[in-house]
């Protein structure tokens, strides 16, 4: 089978400084991939060459069989796009926007009519189609957005922190549909600095810094690697951490300590594997 997305040895050089280093990845179809990492890792960056909207300094890139720079338009076909920035037209109403888009990408009527209204359903909005986007909330526009990067039925789907500045209700209902798009067989690519966003919607991550991929797995692989179990001691106003292999290994090893004062043990997380790998937490 051909790979979703396939990057190569790819560098993305601003003003002579390395913003993405050296990324080789390849994702598979119908996989929910996450790229997690602190602002300015270069999450956004590797979206915007995936998606055409800038092209890579260096290296190859294959997105939906389609060579980023080669090809441009085939990738652009295949591929929905939601960027962190709001990028529907507030003065048009929902469904002046879809509308706006099906056109765009050659969407026949009567078949963009009823992709309008798939979509608009699927995402909840069916009830707001004729209101103006500035009258919608945040959530409410974020899900427009998804609705009009399904609208010519793309393969792959690019998320750019979707869930960034929602409330966490909004949060969860987004998930849901990102979930259910990839229950049907959708393949996703999204970035984000919320580690739990990625724990309930990812089969892998990887995890970036500094423009380099450092780390790349499941959960339970990552969680296996660097250890199951963790021990937290706080020595003043330090935390310092311990991983152990299992939880059991690290109860055996509280138990053995003769002062236990500030220690307690608990599940490893993804958090916890970040901090180890970089020394500094995601925010
Ligand atoms: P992230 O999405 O992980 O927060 P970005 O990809 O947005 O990271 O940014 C990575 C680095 O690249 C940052 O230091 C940012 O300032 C820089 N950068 C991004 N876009 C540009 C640009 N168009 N020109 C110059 N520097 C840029």
């Amino acid at each position: 089978m051909i790979a979703a997305v396939c990057l190569q040895n790819v560098h993305k050089v601003y003003n002579n400084i390395s913003v993405v280093n050296d990324l080789s990845l390849t994702i598979e179809p119908g996989e929910i991939f996450g790229l997690l990492g602190p602002n300015g890792a270069g999450k956004s960056t590797t979206i915007r060459m995936l998606t055409t909207l800038t092209q890579p300094t260096q290296g190859d890139i294959v997105v939906a069989g389609y060579d980023v720079i080669r090809q441009p338009f085939g990738v652009k076909k295949q591929i929905g796009v939601v960027l962190q920035q709001v990028s529907v037209d507030m003065d048009l109403t929902v469904w002046e926007n879809m509308e706006f888009h099906g056109r765009m990408h050659h969407i026949p009527n009567p078949r963009r009519q009823k992709e309008i209204d798939r979509w608009l359903e699927y995402v909840d909005l069916s009830d707001r189609r004729n209101n103006l986007v500035k009258t919608l909330s945040g959530g409410m526009k974020r899900r427009l957005q998804i609705a009009r990067a399904l609208l010519h039925q793309p393969q792959i789907l690019f998320l750019d922190e979707p869930t960034v500045g929602l409330d966490p209700q909004t949060r969860r209902r987004l998930w849901e549909i990102i979930k259910g798009l990839n229950q049907q067989g959708m393949t996703i690519l999204l970035t984000t600095h919320y580690m739990e966003e990625v724990e309930y919607l990812c089969d892998r991550i990887g995890i970036m810094d500094s423009g380099k991929l450092i780390e790349i797995g499941t959960l339970p692989e990552l969680r296996q690697k660097f250890g199951e179990g963790l021990l937290m001691q706080q020595t003043g106003d330090r935390w310092d951490y311990k991983f152990f292999p299992t939880m059991d290994d690290a109860k055996t090893y509280l138990e053995q300590q003769p002062d236990k004062t500030g220690m307690m043990i608990r599940s490893s997380n993804l958090e916890d594997i970040f901090v180890e790998l970089t020394g500094r937490n995601l925010d």
